[in-house]
């Protein structure tokens, strides 16, 4: 049987197949970044239509009250909740994750006062690690990096905060939550996880791993859009002690009491700081809900599949790929990464071709197979042309190999 053949079967049998028709996708595209930007719901114009032109256009001001505006921070967290083994009272859509890595790391150290050491990883994402520079920078935080086999030997009292990705982005390496947790409670240290890319793909259970912190992205398996706001959560434990550094109006208490001194909000809402962007948040509800619908017990299955039926299409070509994910499933996320000294340009000529993935730096080839709107057939698809593209050099033409400013 060809691996066309075997993806129309797959197809045929997929209990996820209806939920293709509910995103916008180019005629055309196979798109394997729904783990950089996730795809247009097709709910979403019409929702944003509703949102400006009615909510903004005749409501006004009114809408923070009458269209849920106000609310719509904590309605949406509620909504992430589940996705992330978290309590509804828990999370919070707000920021970037960037601002709430800053929020929670700072909070984290003022928790564990006498340890100033942040505890990662080496190629974490970069985002991670420059928030922990503009602490140090402040004289609050001092950076310790330990490749990820010695992690629980570089826990020693110092260390106030370890700060990792759940899902590593480049490699989509996943770390064992639990484990990692418990290891750092019981070095005295509080435990920050990125879930940019585990939500909406993988399952994840914040309160069984007993975690206190995490943050992860809105645009990204969540299909927020562009920029979408991020989500925060904190256990329930922390919500008295939190003390997060940016006092923002939003945070407050009682906002519009306007009261000369700041009052943290008792509960998640203490992670708000400023007016919350309300066109952002609309997004994101119309893509967390639809993930939502789905559920991740679902959406993990079939990107397992996705991910190793692709493994098999290239095994099917005789295709030898230095592959730097986990070879089993379980050990990875929804992705996979291929390292080859010319990748930027495979990607590039991928690209021209009508399959999206990305090039991460200096030589990774990466893919992601976003569960919620690929099918076996676009898998099947994307790995004969990458087939193509090697075998046939296509890579080598010389208007593959212009570096862009994104890659
Ligand atoms: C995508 C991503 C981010 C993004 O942060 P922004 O503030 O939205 O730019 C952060 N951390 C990880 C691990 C990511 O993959």
């Amino acid at each position: 049987m060809t691996p066309e053949q075997r993806a129309a079967e797959f197809d045929a049998a997929d209990p996820l197949a209806a939920f293709r028709e509910r995103f916008i996708l180019p005629e055309g595209v196979i798109y394997l970044d729904g783990n950089s930007l996730g795809a247009l719901p097709k709910a979403t114009p019409e929702t944003m239509q509703r949102v400006i032109g009615q909510e903004w256009g005749e409501g006004l001001i009114r809408s923070w009250n009458s269209a849920g505006w106000f609310a719509a921070a904590h309605r949406i967290g509620a909504k992430i909740a589940p996705l992330i083994g978290a309590g509804a009272q828990e999370v919070i859509a707000c920021d970037s994750t960037s601002v709430n890595l800053f929020k929670l790391i700072a909070a984290a150290l003022q928790m564990r006062p006498g340890r100033k050491v942040i505890l990662s990883e080496p190629g974490n994402f970069p985002t991670d690690l420059y928030m922990i520079a503009g602490l140090k920078r402040q004289g609050l935080a001092d950076r310790r990096l330990a490749a990820r086999e010695r992690l629980t030997q570089a826990l020693d009292e110092d260390v106030a905060l370890l700060l990792l990705t759940h899902v590593h982005y480049k490699t989509g390496q996943m770390h064992d939550m639990a484990t990692l947790t418990r290891a750092a409670h019981e070095a005295g240290a509080l435990v920050l996880w990125d879930l940019s890319h585990s939500t909406g793909a993988v399952p994840v259970d914040l309160r069984g791993a007993d975690a206190d912190f995490a943050v992860g992205c809105g645009y990204k398996y969540l299909c927020g859009g562009p920029g979408a706001p991020a989500f925060a959560f904190v256990a329930d434990s922390h919500h008295s002690d939190l003390g997060q550094p940016l006092t923002g109006w939003f945070g407050h208490a009682a906002p519009f009491a306007f009261s000369d001194d700041y009052k943290a909000a008792p509960g998640i809402e203490q992670l708000l700081c400023g007016t919350s962007p309300v066109l952002g948040l609309a997004a994101l509800e119309v893509g967390v809900d639809l993930i939502a619908e789905i559920g991740v017990t679902r959406l993990y299955q079939k990107s397992q599949a996705l991910s190793e039926f692709f493994l098999a299409c290239l095994a099917a070509h005789g295709i030898a790929l230095e592959c730097v994910s986990p070879p089993e499933s379980t050990a990875r996320g929804s992705q996979l990464s291929f390292r080859h000294p010319e990748a930027y340009a495979i990607c590039q000529a991928l690209i021209a071709r009508g399959v999206i993935g990305d090039f991460r730096d200096p030589d990774v080839l990466r893919l992601g197979f976003a569960p919620a709107y690929l099918s076996f057939a676009n898998i099947a698809a994307a790995a004969r042309h990458l087939v193509e593209v090697l075998d046939g050099g296509e890579w080598q033409h010389e208007q593959f190999s212009q570096r862009a400013v994104v890659t």
